[in-house]
């Protein structure tokens, strides 16, 4: 596997901290991580009980330690443990049973894995334990939870964070490199872990068709020699909207792409096409609002705490700073949409904007990408045909040269 020259993945292992308080790791850099048969296998599911009392068993090879936690507004329930390789049957989470309305899980970062339970109503926690194996049966961790009124489970959670470890490590930007003055370019591969994102008929995840074609972006631009390029993730780990927002900010981000691929319901009709979002306090249209809604759902997804997110996005864009960066970010849009069109197929309203989370750096121009619908039969054969993204990923370049030069223009301009 090809080392990065930047150290952002000891960045993301500071920021992904955040999300770790309390559970114990085996940290190590994902390059180092063995077979997946070394992990702890997780082999089945059972969930019993009713309304009042529900209890979740998972059948495990061996025995593993667990750090539980409650969110609320949506109520989950997440259940950190060391990385663990899911062999559970299909469909396993998708059906709940009592207070659990249903379940996930996956890696949320190299070294831990995470499931998310979200919940009918407030519960309390009544047992969390592992059991060793034992005559014949394997080690099961089992939850017991009964059901609670809001007010407990909320005092419950209050107290759970006052005790819990709140020393977070401040992130550190990455050290500027040194006389390289090219501008560097943030690429946001869209999900992660245990967040799939779309899921195609066929099955296949956004995270993946998207974080194939970030690599391919960045070798691209790389290759070009006229820019750095970080990616917010380079492998299949969850990293939350905010600290997507974090890293380009912090290591100075003249641009960020944010990458996704969009489903639309067969209900809802069939759609096809790239489109270019940007930020908005008012959503262009109900399509676009329905985006930025599912989108910005993925911290829900992967169990992150929404309260530390500020989600202020109208009161950002009041601010002066980021007018400019909103008129960057119209103006690289609809380069890139004049690219694209002539080598991409684009949604017949290809422009539009909305409440992205992801997009709120307030001085970072900021775009996003539906690269296509994986529920249209002929996007996702785009999407995952070599072809389309070398052409793709060169529109986008062309798109990031044309940017790049209008603004060294403007900018001898304004020196003179
Ligand atoms: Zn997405």
């Amino acid at each position: 596997m090809g080392w990065k020259p930047m150290p952002v993945q000891a960045m993301r292992w500071a920021l992904l901290g955040v999300l770790f308080a309390g559970a114990a790791l085996a940290a190590g850099p994902p390059e180092t991580v063995a077979a997946t048969d070394s992990y702890p296998v997780a082999s089945d599911v059972r969930l019993g009980g009713d309304a009042t009392q529900t209890r979740f068993v998972m059948d495990l090879d061996r025995k593993i330690d667990l750090h539980v936690f409650t969110l609320a507004d949506p109520y989950r329930l997440v259940l950190d443990i060391p990385q663990v390789t899911f062999q559970l049957p299909p469909h396993a989470g998708e059906a709940g049973r009592g207070l659990i309305k249903a379940f996930r899980f996956g890696l949320v970062m190299p070294g831990g894995s995470r499931m998310v339970f979200d919940l009918v109503k407030p519960v309390r926690v009544d047992k969390a334990f592992v059991m060793d194996a034992a005559a014949g049966s394997p080690a099961r961790l089992v939850l017991e939870l009964g059901a609670t009124d809001r007010e407990s489970f909320l005092r419950k959670m209050a107290l759970d964070e006052k005790f819990a470890s709140s020393e977070v490590p401040a992130a550190s930007a990455p050290p500027p490199a040194a006389g390289d003055a090219r501008p560097l370019i943030v690429l946001d591969p869209g999900h992660g872990g245990i967040d799939t994102g779309t899921r195609a008929p066929n099955g296949e995840c956004e995270k993946d068709i998207v974080l194939e074609f970030a690599k391919r972006l960045r070798d691209r631009l790389e290759q070009s020699g006229k820019y750095r390029v970080l990616m917010t993730r380079s492998d299949d780990t969850f990293v939350p909207l905010g600290d997507r927002v974090r890293i380009a900010r912090q290591a100075g981000a003249a641009l960020f792409i944010s990458l996704h691929a969009d489903f639309l319901a067969r209900r809802e009709g069939d759609a096809d096409g790239a489109t270019v979002y940007t930020l908005s306090d008012t959503p262009s249209d109900p399509q676009a609002a329905r985006v930025a809604d599912e989108e910005n759902h993925a911290d829900v997804i992967a169990g992150v705490d929404l309260k530390n997110e500020p989600d202020d996005v109208a009161g950002i864009l009041l601010d002066l700073a980021q007018r400019e960066t909103k008129t960057f970010s119209m103006q690289f849009a609809h380069k890139l949409v004049g690219e694209l069109e002539a080598t991409t197929r684009l949604h017949k309203d290809p422009i539009r904007s909305a409440g992205f989370r992801v997009l709120r750096a307030p001085d970072v121009p900021s775009v996003l990408i539906e690269l296509g619908y994986v529920s249209n039969k002929q996007d996702l054969q785009s999407l995952n045909s070599d072809s389309w993204r070398d052409r793709t990923a060169n529109s986008i370049a062309a798109a990031i040269n044309d940017y790049f030069a209008a603004h060294m223009v403007r900018d001898r301009a304004g020196a003179n």
